[in-house]
């Protein structure tokens, strides 16, 4: 004891002592993460490594140094790559280490092994391994193979790598988390140091120092784990969330000045960059929506809808503003998150034409009417008002398929909504009843008068014939008619009693008995419920 050298068998046994101690510990008490794992790997290796060493370097005879080589590189080749795996992990870049990646991380370590374990018959790695002379203790000379500095570059690389990794992400990490950050990093400075000094011939008896540096590197890991939590990277993966959300969130101060940003929030505002943190961006905020953004910032918990613009694109946004704290719980800004529901809201319109309208026509569909006209008429009966509904269904309709095919059929329907709608008012409820058949509520209107509006309609259909572009056709009508179809219809007309009690169903029953009177009387013609009265031709 005393002399450097067997200081520094002591800093070996107590490097590999805690190594082992920290696989143990990691094992038994951390969760099952991949980090845990690689963490686990990572010490009982170096506790090879550096037993191995120990060992190496109080060995008797060159049988016994080689023999104990052999043992370091069962451990030492897989420890670089394991290091920058932690780093990676440490770091959140959890996604780019899929297992092909890890697995070709550690070939070249694999094939280290595999040629020191039988140098002698290739020498690949070791050119030669000899007894040093003068020495205060046994100590071999190396020649360096082919292999042996391939690896040493793979090691160099790693280590670095994980140096400039560390370093890129240096801002990016939470405050609460420097103190790991450092750990890693000096943990890898320091036997890069420890290699290059090794490498020029720098250190005392030129014994390696990598084994003793780890008794220093092993003891800052054991701190930062025990005490820091070293293996939990929840922070830093809640991040990484934040990055990869693609729900946008802004972060603002009180004075709606920008704090921070995630890259959906820049991609929903282009103009977004670094350069606007600091700066008020109520101005940029109103080049994509009409919503003051001071109404949303004020209105926390509130989830608003805006509509947003970016070029011609329009999109719906829901907002939703919370109150950012500082420990204290005292305000120190907003948080505002976006999230794209421009597709829900495209589904709802959807719903909803589907839900009210007919798809082919565009006018009510017989749910919403019946809907529709049970209000009207609750309303009507309260007042005292009129109510009326005409009822009317296109002549000989199948004749129009037969002859021309369903598209002009289709067209034929449009074809008299179209003109309906020129001569409906504003106050009517116009919708397709069934296949061919149309219904009207008219509020206000007496039987009699819903009978004239529905003989407008009759003369206003038949005559404005449709036009085909037919190529060839002309089964239909003859001569100068064949490129229009003159279509008729039959209408029933149907009132209720004012102040009496009745259901728009009762009505339509009315109603239906009247179109049928018209279609047996010779159709294209007017009736009336319960009436002789007919208008016709
Ligand atoms: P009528 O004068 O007695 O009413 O004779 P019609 O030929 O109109 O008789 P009917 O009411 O039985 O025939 C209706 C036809 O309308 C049957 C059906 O094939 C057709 N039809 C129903 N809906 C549509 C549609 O959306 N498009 C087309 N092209 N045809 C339809
Ligand atoms: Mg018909
Ligand atoms: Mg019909």
């Amino acid at each position: 004891m005393g002399t450097p050298y067997s200081a520094i068998l002591t800093l070996m046994v107590t490097a590999g002592v805690i190594n082992v101690i920290m696989g143990i510990y990691v094992f038994f008490y951390r969760s099952k993460q991949s980090m845990s794992k690689t963490f686990i790997a990572f010490t009982l290796l170096s506790a090879v490594y550096v037993f191995g060493s120990t060992l190496e370097l109080s060995a008797n005879s060159l049988t016994e140094i080689k023999l104990w080589i052999k043992l370091e590189y069962l451990g030492m080749p897989y420890l670089p790559p394991l290091n920058l795996l932690l780093v990676m992990y440490f770091l959140g870049m959890d996604r780019v280490l899929k297992r092909p990646l890890r697995i070709i991380m550690f070939i070249v370590p694999a094939i280290t092994t595999l040629l020191v374990l039988t140098n002698d018959k290739h020498k690949l790695y070791y050119r030669a391994i000899e007894l040093k002379q003068g020495a205060s203790f046994l100590k071999t000379d190396l020649v360096a193979g082919p292999w042996y500095i391939f690896a040493g570059g793979y090691t160099f690389g790693c280590m670095i790598g994980g140096v400039v990794l560390l370093l890129l992400y240096w801002n990016r990490m939470k405050s609460s988390y420097r103190l790991q950050h450092i750990v890693m990093l000096v943990a890898l400075v320091m036997p890069l140091a420890g290699d290059f000094l090794y490498l020029g011939n720098l250190t005392p008896e030129g014994i390696d120092p990598i084994p003793a540096i780890m008794a220093v590197t092993s003891s800052l890991y054991m701190w930062a784990l025990a005490g820091r939590g070293m293996l939990n990277v929840v922070p830093i993966a809640r991040e990484n969330l934040f990055e990869s959300m693609s729900d946008s969130v802004l972060v603002l101060d009180l004075e709606n000045r920008l704090v921070d940003f995630n890259p959906a929030a820049a991609q929903m505002m282009p103009e977004l960059s670094t350069q606007n943190v600091g700066r008020r961006i109520d101005e940029l905020w109103q080049q994509y929506t009409d919503e003051p953004l001071t109404n949303l910032v004020n209105d926390p918990q509130a989830e608003r809808e805006v509509i947003w613009t970016i070029g011609d694109q329009s999109y719906h946004y829901s907002v939703r503003s919370s109150v950012v704290r500082k420990n204290g719980g005292q305000e120190v800004g907003k948080l505002l998150i976006l999230i794209d529901i421009s597709e829900q809201v495209e589904l709802q319109k959807k719903l909803h034409a589907l839900a009210f309208y007919d798809g082919l026509t565009g006018i009510y569909n017989r749910n919403h009417f019946l809907h529709l006209s049970e209000e009207l008429i609750a309303q009507h009966v309260a007042s005292g008002g009129n109510f009326s509904v005409v009822l009317f269904d296109i002549d000989y309709f199948k004749k129009i398929n037969d002859s021309y095919g369903h598209d002009v059929g289709d067209q034929a329907l449009q074809h008299v909504v179209s003109l309906c709608r020129r001569l409906l008012r504003d106050v009517d409820v116009f919708a397709r009843y069934g296949g061919e058949e149309f219904v009207i509520a008219l509020p206000g209107m007496t039987l009699k008068e819903a009978g004239r509006f529905a003989e407008r309609i009759r003369t206003e259909i038949e005559a404005h014939p449709m036009p085909v572009a037919t190529s060839g056709s002309g089964s239909g009508s003859a001569g100068a008619s064949q490129q229009a179809i003159t279509i008729t219809a039959s209408f029933g007309a149907a009132a209720g009693e004012s102040h009496a009690a009745f259901e728009v169903k009762q009505l339509l029953k009315q109603a239906d008995h009247a179109l049928y009177d018209a279609k047996r009387a010779g159709r294209n013609r007017v009736c009336l419920a319960g009436k002789a009265e007919v208008y016709s031709r």
